[in-house]
């Protein structure tokens, strides 16, 4: 047997590299890095292809290793190379996402380290470098220090998460869903509906609220719609209000929102995923006020924070009600959550074992500071802006509603022929040029163009770029369809 283990210890030695295999290594991926960040302002932000990154399959799993060079080969050619690009500035579409440097700095050292970040026990530094993170952002809200909130993967399960809690709150009991009435505009996230219906309330009543010509939910219509469903016997229990919505990037106004919220005993929501953030700049700061009065709320650092993907966060009000409905052992905190130094990241979300995530975004913020955040937030509204004025210059173009945050909608009419065809194909060109990436949505029935502005590398010339890409474009498309 010893022998036995001997060998197998010979074999399992492979999973720890000495000093120099570990520099060799290291070295090959900091090159992969560093080229791919010199070349990146001259990479496409899409790219078409056939192949797709199929090749993958052609280099199976294998009970050998093979070496760094082929390895990273396959992962340029297969992976780094078809579909969007998220880490150029020329991502103008749905909503951008981040990718800063400093964050990988952070992951490395976390990988290496592996703190547990999960239980104050385990890891008590990691555990308050995420709760100060929590406290940063709870700051930024307006929220008090008896707020509650957990670093996530990412918007959806902050939602999710978000849902949860208001709904063990309002305690809605499965015999009671069908009559319970939740509260959106048609602007809502996808990820809102989908969250609803993982927490069991998809048969809960849904009602789209009227929104104005911005596309912001009327609170008229909203205390109008709870009165009269109260009248009708249902129960009246959620508001989801957006801080920036996907589609337009509007802002529902949630002073007045929270204040019905208040009046009807209602637990106000809201996905500030993309926008939350903007509340760094004063200019953001302006347009959302009313955050401190939700009781949960989202946001995303792997948007508008510009980090890697895989970095959510859902903040709230009172902690004890995250807790309530996320803790998973009532014996070591049952009398107060004041009884721990710090509250643990396991009891306020559904996972246990986690990333060290507040190292990717502490790590950042201490060495940079929080200016460059700052400026790079209110850039990308002035940006949207600039976007929205230049854009009108060009004959044949019209805009949707002035930009709250950083998203422009707008389309072209066509001398001849139809309008949503027209602007579809022009998508269609913009994709097979794959020197910018824009997308389109559905306003008021009608084919629309967007462009949103989050990317850190997004800057004045790229929306340059964008303008004169889109003039060639209908002007290609006007002469030759
Ligand atoms: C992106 C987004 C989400 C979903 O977040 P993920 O991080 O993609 O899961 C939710 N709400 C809004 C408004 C968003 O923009």
């Amino acid at each position: 047997m010893i022998n036995r283990i001997k060998q197998l210890e010979n074999v399992a030695l492979n999973l720890e590299p000495n000093s120099d295999e570990r520099a060799q290594a290291l070295n090959k991926t900091l090159q992969y890095a560093d080229t791919f960040l010199e070349e990146l302002p001259t990479l496409p932000a899409y790219v078409m292809s056939n192949e797709n990154g199929r090749s993958l399959y052609q280099s199976p799993i294998t009970e050998g290793g093979i070496d760094m060079d082929t390895i990273l080969t396959l992962l340029k050619s297969n992976v780094d190379k078809p579909g969007i690009n998220p880490a150029s500035g020329n991502h103008l579409g749905y909503i951008p996402g981040g990718g800063i440097f400093h964050s990988a700095l952070g992951d490395y050292l976390a990988d290496i380290t592996n703190r547990y970040a999960g239980i104050f026990f385990a890891s008590p530094g990691a555990v308050r470098m995420e709760n100060m993170m929590l406290r940063w952002m709870a700051d930024m809200v307006g929220y008090p220090e008896t707020m509650g909130g957990n670093l996530t993967s990412g918007g959806s399960v902050s939602n999710l998460i978000g849902i949860v809690a208001a709904r063990d709150a309002h305690n809605i009991q499965p015999e009671e869903i069908r009559k319970s009435v939740v509260y959106v505009t048609e602007h809502m996230h996808h990820s809102v509906g989908k969250a609803l219906r993982i927490a069991g309330l998809k048969a809960c009543v849904k009602r789209a609220v009227r929104v104005d010509q911005n596309y912001r939910m009327d609170p008229d219509a909203l205390a109008q719609t709870i009165a009269r469903d109260k009248k009708l016997g249902l129960n009246p229990w959620l508001i989801v209000a957006s801080a920036g919505t996907t589609n337009t990037g509007s802002v529902d106004p949630m002073t007045p929102i929270g204040d019905i919220a208040n009046a009807n005993q209602l637990w106000l929501h809201v996905d500030g995923a993309y926008g939350a953030f903007f509340a760094l700049c004063d200019e953001g700061k302006k347009i959302l006020t009313g955050m401190d009065k939700s009781d949960s709320v989202i946001m995303d650092p792997h948007k508008t924070l510009f980090l890697p993907y895989g970095l959510g966060a859902v903040l709230v009000k009172d902690r004890q009600k995250l807790y309530e409905s996320h803790y998973y052992q009532a014996d070591y905190m049952q009398d107060s959550l004041e009884a721990v130094e710090e509250p643990s990241p396991a009891d306020f979300s559904p996972e246990l074992t986690k990333h060290f995530r507040g190292l990717r975004m502490w790590l950042p913020l201490k060495l940079l500071g929080v200016a460059p955040f700052r400026a790079a937030l209110e850039e990308k509204m002035l940006l949207a802006r600039y976007f929205y004025h230049k854009i009108q210059e060009i004959e044949g173009f019209e805009v949707g509603p002035y930009p709250d945050l950083s998203v422009v909608t707008y389309r072209y009419i066509p001398k001849r022929g139809n309008a949503d065809d027209f602007n579809k194909r022009l998508v269609e060109e913009i994709h097979k040029d794959g020197r910018i990436f824009i997308s389109s949505t559905l306003l008021d029935g009608e084919f629309v163009l967007r462009l949103a502005v989050a990317g850190f590398r997004t800057h004045l010339d790229t929306i340059d770029m964008a303008l004169d890409i889109l003039v060639q474009k209908v002007r290609y498309l006007e002469q030759n369809v």
